[in-house]
């Protein structure tokens, strides 16, 4: 959860959950802002676990105990699957919904206290937004929804169907973020690969890509969030291979390393599909560096079944692991399977985190004695191009040095920088 200020003449957003959230936040926040809103908090919440949910809620009084005076809005993906359970909050001053929240005119004073409309027959195009994280890199929301329907995933239902922003809406701003002196820029969304299926001519991710970087000749960096390596079209893998202002780094959502768990998933993948993935783009790329969302103990996975999960980290080669302990979501049809004991599932996610430190040590070390180009956050660390972290001492955000690696502390880079 990241928040702002806290000062009763301020719009505080507290986000949970994904990119997408933290981009809309920035959104919102303007736009109160823009509308003389003061003393309001706006909590955005993410609907990925049944816990993310209860952390919102948890936030939500702790935020009345602290600023009895200040109004608390609700927006997010858990607002929106479950509306009446944060309007009959009475710390709750209103609810609204994912498609309300994007409309600048729900920011204005008064309106009903829940306002959600039904976000499975939203039809527009979400409008270009961005985000800035720490002056250092921008975040560009180009896609929204999911038409998939992954049997342990709430997020269609509050998402609503895939759509795309309008391809010359996106060049803008990323031609003027450029201009102004973004050296980084993210391209986000809920299901990215997606990207383009709704619109006229169905323009694909890898054309999205090659056009930035045409109409932006100064970005020096642009990156992708999370992927389905099923859906990578040519265009992209082509401009990895031949675009060197395209990062080396790729997030894949590939949950499971076994074909039976990724059937019972309805995943578009199999484990087959992941290896000849990685093993591709490593031959056109050698330095690109593979993160993964994995779930550990989805129902009915047997040890043999997560054995194959576990092996996959080395297989694909995978760096960066995000490791979700599996929890039913209610209304979701693997909530109906049957579950792995807790206990179980618990020592599998412990297992899988381990194998994944053990993948970032490997690859921390294998940095040693590189020199390598990194782009300075706040906070005294920087990301490479691979994103990895790396301690550099106190530097101005936003620059871009060359650094020697001389070592790591098993989560990030220790370097020298050069003059
Ligand atoms: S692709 Fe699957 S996991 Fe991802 S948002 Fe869509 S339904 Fe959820």
């Amino acid at each position: 959860m990241t928040s702002v200020s806290g000062r009763p003449q301020d719009v505080e957003v507290l986000t949970f959950g994904c990119r997408l959230n933290l981009v809309e936040s920035e959104a919102m926040r303007r736009a109160a802002l823009a509308c003389g809103r003061t003393n309001l908090v706006i909590v955005n919440t993410c609907a990925v676990t049944t816990e993310a949910a209860r952390q919102a809620r948890q936030a939500i009084r702790r935020v009345k105990r602290e600023r009895p005076a200040a109004e608390i809005v609700v927006t997010g993906c858990a607002a929106q699957i479950d509306p009446n359970r944060f309007a009959t909050m009475p710390e709750v001053f209103r609810v609204l919904g994912n498609a309300e929240k994007a409309d600048p005119a729900s920011w204005a004073r008064g309106g009903v206290r829940m306002c959600v409309s039904n976000i499975m027959a939203a039809k527009d195009p979400p409008t270009i937004s961005e985000g800035i994280e720490d002056r250092t890199r921008a975040f560009l929301a180009v896609q929204t929804g999911c038409d998939h329907r992954c049997t342990f995933c709430v997020i269609p239902f509050g998402r609503g169907p895939s759509r795309s922003v309008p391809m010359d809406e996106i060049i803008r701003a990323a031609r003027r973020l450029s201009e102004n002196g973004f050296r980084e820029i993210v391209l986000t969304g809920v299901d990215l690969t997606s990207y383009g299926a709704d619109l006229c001519g169905g323009p694909r991710l890898g054309e999205l890509v090659k056009s930035i970087l045409r109409a932006a000749p100064n970005l020096e960096r642009l990156r992708l969030s999370s992927i389905d390596c099923i859906e990578a079209d040519e265009d992209l893998v082509k401009a990895f291979a031949n675009e060197a202002r395209l990062m080396p780094h790729l997030h894949l959502s590939l949950q499971s390393g076994d074909d039976l768990i990724l059937k019972r998933m309805k995943r578009r993948h199999l484990r087959a599909d992941a290896l000849r993935f990685c093993a591709g783009l490593r031959r056109l790329r050698p330095e690109i560096v593979f993160g993964a969302d994995l779930i550990a103990g989805f129902p009915t996975e047997t040890e043999a079944m997560f054995q194959n999960t576990l092996t996959l980290v080395e297989d694909c080669g995978l760096t960066h692991l995000h490791v979700f302990p599996f929890s039913a979501r209610p209304g979701t049809s693997a909530a109906k399977m049957s579950p792995v004991a807790p206990e179980i599932v618990k020592a599998r996610a412990k297992q899988l985190r381990e194998a994944g430190a053990a993948a970032l040590r490997k690859h921390l070390e294998a940095q040693t004695g590189k020199i390598l180009p990194v782009l300075t956050e706040r906070g005294g660390t920087g990301r490479t191009e691979d994103f990895t972290r790396v301690r550099i001492g106190e530097l101005p955000p936003s620059q871009m040095i060359e650094v020697l690696i001389a070592g790591n502390d098993g989560n990030m880079l220790e370097a020298m920088v050069r003059a």
